[in-house]
């Protein structure tokens, strides 16, 4: 069964009207932009609210960010999990980032047309980055040591939010050995995704919180 957004709205009741217009819109836009630009694999796009958008959200179900937080997506792609999670925390601010410009190019284009004004989409690679985030969200980019040098010296020492700042990586499979190579002492938290969403596509998903 094709997962919908009338299950998106089950699992986020709080949803607004206008969020969840601009959630329906997610799917015109990205048959649309992948038809043209392929960002998203060929064999999932008819999934993109299974596979792209409720993943996306699970860090929505781990940590509600505070308004004005900062947030950096480090290898967005097409733009996740930044997009759906700019749409669900439209009082947060978001940079998207890909070191590839017609990936950026399409998150504009989705950008504009969802009319979102909380996202910044920028081609730069995460080890030219300058600013400082709350956190660093990402999926599907690097291991965790490499996300863990990359990002450890961009979060600001003021921490606002219900969680010390750090990042969160959506993860699947076997990560024992990803989450051994860290330093020992680093404060990793490892939730299994099935906590949040039944479907049987996240059983052997995780959500890794490490605080920098
Ligand atoms: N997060 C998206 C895309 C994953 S593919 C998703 O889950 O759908 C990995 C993406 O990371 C690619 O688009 C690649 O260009 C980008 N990437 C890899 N290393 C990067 C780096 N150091 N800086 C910026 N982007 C990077």
């Amino acid at each position: 069964m094709v997962t919908s957004i009338d299950t998106i709205k089950e699992y986020f009741p709080s949803l607004a009207g206008a969020q969840v217009s601009q959630m329906e819109a997610l799917w015109d836009l990205y048959q649309e932009w992948n038809a043209k630009i392929n960002v998203i694999s060929r064999k999932d796009i008819d999934q993109l609210y299974l596979k792209h958008v409720l993943h996306s959200l699970s860090i929505a179900k781990y940590i509600r960010f505070v308004a004005g937080s900062e947030i950096l997506d480090l290898g967005t792609g097409g733009g996740f999990p930044g997009i759906p999670m700019a749409i669900f925390f439209p009082d947060v601010k978001f940079h998207l980032i890909d070191g590839t410009a017609k990936k950026i190019r399409v998150v504009n284009e989705v950008v504009e047309s969802l009319g979102l004004h909380n996202v910044k989409a920028e081609q730069i690679r995460a080890e030219s980055l300058k600013k400082k985030y709350d956190f660093i969200i990402t999926r599907a980019v690097a291991q965790m040591e490499q996300l863990r040098l990359w990002t450890q010296n961009k979060v600001k020492t003021k921490h606002s939010n219900p969680i010390p700042n750090g990042l969160i990586a959506l993860k699947g499979g076997n990560l024992k050995e990803e989450l051994k190579a860290l330093p020992r002492g680093e404060f990793v938290e490892k939730v299994p995704i099935s906590d949040f969403f039944k479907e049987d596509y996240f059983e052997e998903k995780y959500l890794i919180y490490l605080q920098l």
